[in-house]
C-alpha cells in the first residue's frame, strides 16, 4: 500500500485527541485505506498529511497547512467544481480516490457536519462522463479460480465484466487460461479484483489490480449478493465459480459507490464554510447492502467464448481492429473508424462490441445482414433514421444515473427528448419487412407514461442545479404553484410600490431597490429628505441618499422570501420523487437503449455498405462430416477496407480458399502489397461474421472459428523478448490451438535468425499447418524456396506478386497472381524511397559481387533472394543481366588495388543473413565514406 494512504501515522497516533472533523477525516481514511480520500470542506476537496503533500506534487497545487488546537497538518485541495481533471490525473498516476463529501447542510444538525464517501473512484468503475469514452464501454474484470484447486491447469477459471456506468455485466469461464486471457483482451478491463487461485499474469499491464476482501469471492455470500441483481442465478451461470466471481464483481461495485445513499447532496448541494469544530456524530453512513443496491444492474449474460469467433491479443493489434499500430502513425486507420457512421453513443457502444465479438452461426449473422440489407438499399428510411438517432441521448447511462440519484433537471429532459424521437423511429420501421427490423419496431416502448410525466414535471430548459428551485413546471403541484404565487404577488406589490410612494410623498425621484445585504429598500435623494413620510424608517446612509424600509415593505419582503425558500425545497423533493419514479422504470428503459442501440449499429453498417460500396457476404453452413470441415473463403475483387480509404485508387483483388486449396504461399517484392492482400482477407471474413457489408464485389465463405496472425516483426523491448522470441512465442500457440475451421496469417516467418534456420523453421511450420493442423493459411514470404512447397503439398498453391520496372523505377501493380515471384527488388525499391543515388549504386555493385562469391543462393532463378537483403533485387529484377555488373568488386583482382585493404577485409566480414535492409545501406554509406577519405 502506499505509504501516503491509510489514515496518516501523525493523525492516528493521537486519534481520541483530534478535533472533531480530523477524526473524521482519521476515520474515512481508515475505512478507505487503499484509497486517497479527498475530504469535503465547504468548496473544495482537502487532503491531508502526507496524501496533501503526494497530491500537491502530482497536481502542481499548493501545499498549505491547517492548525488547530491538535497540532498543525499540511494540507492540499481542489476546487469541487472542477475536480474531474484533477480527479482524472489522480488516476492516471494509479490511484483510487474515495471521495468523502459533506451529506447534510452545516448547523442542520449540531456538532460537526456529516461526511461520508458517496463514491469511490477507480479506473475500471467511472460513471463520470467526462472521464469516460462515451461511444466505449469501460469494464471492471474480476478473475477467479477454483478455490479448492489443486494447482492443475486445467481447472476452471471464470471472469466477470461489469461496465458500472452502462450496467452491462457478463459472465464467462474455461478450464484453459489461454481462452481466458484471449476474453480479457477481448474487452481490455481497465481495472481487475482477483479471488483465490487466479493467475494474475492473465491481465495485461494495463489492467489495475485492486485489492479486494477475499470473502466476498466466496460461494455463498456471492450468491447471496448476485440473487439480489439475477434471479436463479444457479440455473443462469455454469459453476461456483462464475457465481463467485459475479458476486465479487457487484460487491466491489456497492463498495466503490460508497456509503452514503444521497449522493447528490454531497455533489449538489454544496455548502459553503468549514464547520469548525464540535461533538463527533459519530461512523459515516452505513452501507446496508439495500442501501447501496445498484438497481440498474438488471441483466446479466452469460458467455461462452466458443460462440464467438475468437481473437487473441495479437490478432486484435494486428488486424487494427480498435487501435492503429504504432508503426504507421496514421490516424483513422482501424477497422472500427472507417466502419462507424453511428449516431448516437449507444449505437457506438454497440458496434464495438459486435467487432470485438463476430458471430460464428450463419443464422444469427443473416438476421443482420438481412437487415442491414433492408435498410441499405432504402435510402430514405435509413437517412431518416439517422436523423432520428441523432437525437438519441446516452440512455443507458442516463438512466444509471437516474437510478443512483445523480441524475440532474437537464437529464431527465434528455431522456424527455430521447423517449420524444422514438414514435418516429417505430414510424420508420412499421413498413419493414425482415424479421430484426420488425422485432425491433415492437421493442421500441416510447415509454409515454415517463414522457409525459417528465413534459409535465419539468421545465423544457432547466438549470443543472437541482436546489435551487426554477426545475418544476407550473401547474405540476398545487402547493407549489401556491408558493410561486405568493412569491409573485409580493413582487408585484413591491414593483407597484414605486409609484404608489412617489404619488404619496410627491417625490419624482424615489426609487424601490434590492440588495443582497438589506434586502428591499426606498431610496431618498438628499434634496428631498424633508418629505420623507413617518411610516420610513432609515436603513442605510449613502453619499448623496438615504435608504429607508416601512413594516409593509419587510413584510411583503419576508413573505417573498419565505415562499420561495419552501418553493425551492419543495421542488427538491418533487424533482426527486419525479426521478425516482422513473428509476423505477429502469427495466424499460434499458430494454429501449438496447433496441436503439441495435437499430443504430444496423444502420451504421447500411450506410458505410451503402457509402463505399461493399457487398453482401454469402454465408455457407459448415459441411459435416469426417473431411468436410475445412473452410470455403471466395472474395472477387476484394479490398482492404481501411487502406482503400486512404489510398487514391486501391486494386481489388481476388481470393480462393476452398480446404482442397487451403494454403497460399505469398511472394513479391517489398511494397507490393502481400500485408495488405493477408489483412483484407482476414478483414473480409471478420466483417462478413460481425453482420456487416464487405468491400468486394462478391464474397462467399463458411464462418471461421478464429483468426491467427503472425504479422510483421515487433519487438517485445518492455517484456525482454527479442522479436525471435516473439515470433516463436506467437507461431507456438498458432501451431498448438488451430484446427481446420482457423485462419491462420502468417508473414515473414522465421527472419529474426540466420537464413538457413528460417528457411527451415518456415518450411518445418507450413507443412505442419497443412499436414497436421489443416489450418486455411496464408503465408507470405521472402524465402523464395518455400514457393516450391507448394507444388509439393497437395492442398498447397502459389501466390505473387508482380512489378514492373520501367526504367530506374519499378511499378507497383499490387495485383495478385497465381504462381510464385521472381525476386524482391529491394534495391529498386530503396531507389523509389530515396535513398541517395550513389548508395544505391553501391548497392548494385555489391549485389552483384555477393551474389557471384556467395555460391550458396542462386539468385539467378530468382529463388535465393533474400527480401530483405539487397543482394537479391538487381540479380532478379534485372533477369541476371545488371547494367552494373561489370563495375569494380571487391572480389575482382584487377581492381583490388582501389579498395584499401581494411574496407575490404570490413565489407568481406558483412553478414548479409542478419542484415536488415536499412542496416546495410547505412553500412554502405559508411564503408563509401572511408573510400572517399
Ligand atoms: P508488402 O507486405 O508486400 O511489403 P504492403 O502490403 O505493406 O506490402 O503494401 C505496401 C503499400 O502498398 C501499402 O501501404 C499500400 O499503400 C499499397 N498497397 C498495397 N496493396 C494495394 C492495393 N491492392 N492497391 C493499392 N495500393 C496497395
Amino acid at each position: 500500500m502506499d505509504p501516503a494512504l491509510g489514515p496518516p501515522e501523525k493523525m492516528a497516533e493521537k486519534r481520541d485527541e483530534l478535533t472533531p472533523m480530523m477524526r473524521q477525516y482519521h476515520d474515512l481514511c481508515a475505512r478507505y485505506d487503499d484509497a486517497l480520500v479527498l475530504f469535503q470542506v465547504g468548496d473544495f476537496y482537502e487532503a491531508f498529511c502526507g496524501a496533501a503533500e503526494r497530491t500537491a506534487r502530482l497536481l502542481e497545487i499548493a501545499l498549505t497547512s491547517r492548525e488547530d488546537s491538535t497540532g498543525e497538518y499540511p494540507m492540499a485541495g481542489i476546487p469541487i467544481d472542477n475536480a474531474e481533471s484533477y480527479i482524472e490525473t489522480l488516476l492516471e498516476a494509479g490511484y483510487r480516490v474515495a471521495v468523502a463529501d459533506q451529506v447534510e447542510e452545516p448547523g442542520e444538525s449540531p456538532g460537526v457536519v456529516e461526511r461520508a464517501v458517496t463514491r469511490v473512484i477507480t479506473p475500471g468503475t467511472l460513471t463520470e462522463d467526462e472521464l469516460l469514452a462515451s461511444d466505449d464501454n469501460n469494464f471492471v474484470a474480476a478473475l477467479a479460480g477454483d478455490p479448492h484447486s489443486s494447482g492443475q491447469t486445467e481447472d476452471e477459471l471464470a471472469l466477470a465484466l461489469l461496465d458500472v456506468s452502462t450496467g452491462d455485466f457478463l459472465a464467462t469461464s474455461s478450464s484453459a487460461n489461454e481462452t481466458i486471457a484471449d476474453e480479457v483482451s477481448r474487452f481490455d478491463p481497465s481495472e481487475a479484483i482477483v479471488g483465490p487461485n487466479a493467475p494474475t499474469d492473465l491481465l495485461p499491464e494495463t489492467c489495475m489490480v485492486t485489492p479486494f476482501d477475499p470473502n466476498t469471492f466466496e460461494r455463498e455470500r456471492a450468491e447471496d449478493t448476485l440473487s439480489q441483481y439475477v434471479r436463479n442465478p444457479d440455473a443462469l451461470l455454469a459453476s461456483a465459480v462464475e457465481i463467485s466471481v459475479c458476486g465479487a464483481l457487484l460487491a466491489y461495485a456497492e463498495y466503490v459507490r460508497g456509503g452514503a445513499h444521497e449522493g447528490e447532496r454531497g455533489e449538489d448541494e454544496r455548502s459553503g464554510g468549514d464547520d469548525g469544530d464540535g461533538a463527533n456524530r459519530g461512523e459515516s453512513a452505513d452501507t446496508s447492502s439495500e442501501e447501496t443496491r445498484l438497481e440498474y444492474i438488471t441483466h446479466l449474460t452469460r458467455y461462452d467464448p466458443r460462440e464467438y469467433l475468437l481473437l487473441d491479443a495479437v490478432a486484435l493489434e494486428s488486424l487494427e481492429l480498435f487501435e492503429p499500430r504504432a508503426v504507421q502513425g496514421r490516424e483513422d486507420a482501424t477497422l472500427v473508424d472507417v466502419l462507424d457512421e453511428t449516431a448516437c453513443a449507444l449505437g457506438g457502444r454497440r458496434l464495438r462490441d459486435w467487432i470485438r465479438r463476430p458471430l460464428l452461426e450463419p443464422r444469427r449473422i443473416d438476421a443482420r445482414l438481412d437487415a442491414v440489407e433492408e435498410l441499405q438499399s432504402d435510402v430514405q428510411t435509413r437517412e431518416s433514421l439517422h436523423d432520428d438517432l441523432r437525437a438519441v441521448y446516452d440512455l443507458e447511462r442516463l438512466i444509471g444515473r437516474i437510478s443512483r440519484e445523480r441524475a440532474n433537471a437537464r437529464d431527465l429532459r434528455s431522456l424527455h427528448d430521447t423517449l420524444a424521437v422514438v414514435p418516429d423511429v417505430r414510424e420508420n420501421l412499421a413498413d419493414a419487412d425482415c424479421e430484426r427490423l420488425l422485432d425491433l419496431h415492437e421493442r421500441l416502448d416510447p415509454l409515454a407514461d415517463v414522457r409525459e410525466l417528465i413534459d409535465g414535471g419539468i421545465v423544457s430548459d432547466p438549470p443543472i442545479e437541482i436546489t435551487e428551485g426554477g426545475i418544476i413546471a407550473d401547474g405540476y403541484d398545487e402547493h407549489l404553484d401556491e408558493l410561486r404565487s405568493t412569491a409573485r404577488d409580493g413582487k408585484q406589490w413591491i414593483d407597484d410600490l414605486e409609484d404608489r410612494e412617489r404619488e404619496r410623498t410627491g417625490i419624482d425621484s424615489l426609487k424601490v431597490g434590492y440588495n443582497s445585504v438589506h434586502g428591499y429598500y426606498i431610496e431618498v435623494t438628499n434634496p428631498n429628505l424633508e418629505s420623507v413620510p413617518e411610516n420610513y424608517e432609515r436603513r442605510q446612509t449613502l453619499k448623496n441618499s438615504e435608504r429607508f424600509v416601512t413594516p409593509e415593505l419587510k413584510e411583503r419582503e419576508d413573505q417573498i422570501v419565505g415562499a420561495e425558500e419552501r418553493a425551492d425545497e419543495h421542488e427538491y423533493e418533487l424533482f426527486r420523487e419525479i426521478r425516482r419514479r422513473i428509476a423505477d422504470e429502469v427495466e424499460r428503459v434499458q430494454d429501449l437503449a438496447d433496441a436503439l442501440a441495435t437499430l443504430d449499429a444496423l444502420v451504421s453498417l447500411a450506410d458505410v455498405a451503402a457509402q463505399y460500396d461493399y457487398c453482401r457476404p454469402e454465408l455457407l453452413e459448415h459441411e459435416t462430416g469426417d473431411d468436410g470441415s475445412g473452410l470455403e473463403i471466395e472474395i472477387d475483387g476484394g479490398r482492404h477496407p481501411v487502406v482503400e480509404r486512404t489510398q487514391e485508387s486501391f486494386v481489388p483483388n481476388d481470393a480462393q480458399l476452398t480446404p482442397e486449396q487451403r494454403l497460399a504461399i505469398i511472394t513479391g517484392p517489398n511494397m507490393s502489397g502481400k500485408s495488405t492482400y493477408m489483412r483484407q482477407v482476414a478483414q473480409i471474413v471478420l466483417l462478413a461474421q460481425v453482420g456487416s457489408f464487405v468491400p468486394a464485389t462478391a464474397a462467399r465463405l463458411t464462418p471461421v472459428d478464429r483468426i491467427f496472425t503472425r504479422v510483421g516483426a515487433s519487438d517485445d523491448i518492455a517484456g525482454g523478448r527479442s522479436t525471435f522470441m516473439v515470433e516463436m512465442d506467437e507461431l507456438a500457440t498458432i501451431l498448438e490451438e488451430a484446427d481446420e475451421r482457423s485462419l491462420v496469417l502468417l508473414d515473414e516467418v522465421g527472419r529474426g535468425t540466420s537464413t538457413a534456420d528460417g528457411l527451415a523453421i518456415a518450411q518445418a511450420i507450413t507443412e505442419h499447418l497443412h499436414d497436421d493442423v489443416g489450418a486455411t493459411t496464408l503465408f507470405a514470404t521472402h524465402h523464395h524456396p518455400l514457393t516450391e512447397l507448394a507444388d509439393d503439398l497437395e492442398s498447397a498453391f502459389a501466390l505473387h506478386f508482380e512489378v514492373e520496372r520501367c526504367d530506374d523505377d519499378v511499378v507497383f501493380h499490387h495485383d495478385i497472381a497465381p504462381g510464385a515471384a521472381t525476386g524482391s527488388y529491394g534495391v529498386a525499391v530503396a531507389t523509389v524511397a530515396g535513398v541517395p543515388d550513389e548508395v544505391v549504386e553501391r548497392s548494385r555493385e555489391l549485389v552483384v559481387d555477393a551474389a557471384e562469391r556467395d555460391s550458396g543462393v542462386s539468385l539467378e532463378g530468382g529463388d535465393g533472394g533474400e527480401r530483405d537483403d539487397p543482394t537479391s533485387a538487381v540479380a532478379s529484377a534485372d533477369g541476371g543481366e545488371s547494367p552494373v555488373e561489370s563495375r569494380p568488386s571487391l572480389g575482382d583482382e584487377a581492381d583490388a588495388d582501389e579498395v584499401p585493404a581494411d574496407v575490404a577485409d570490413e565489407l568481406r566480414a558483412l553478414d548479409l543473413a542478419h542484415l536488415t535492409p536499412v542496416e546495410a545501406l547505412t553500412e554502405l554509406d559508411r564503408l563509401k565514406r572511408l573510400l572517399e577519405e
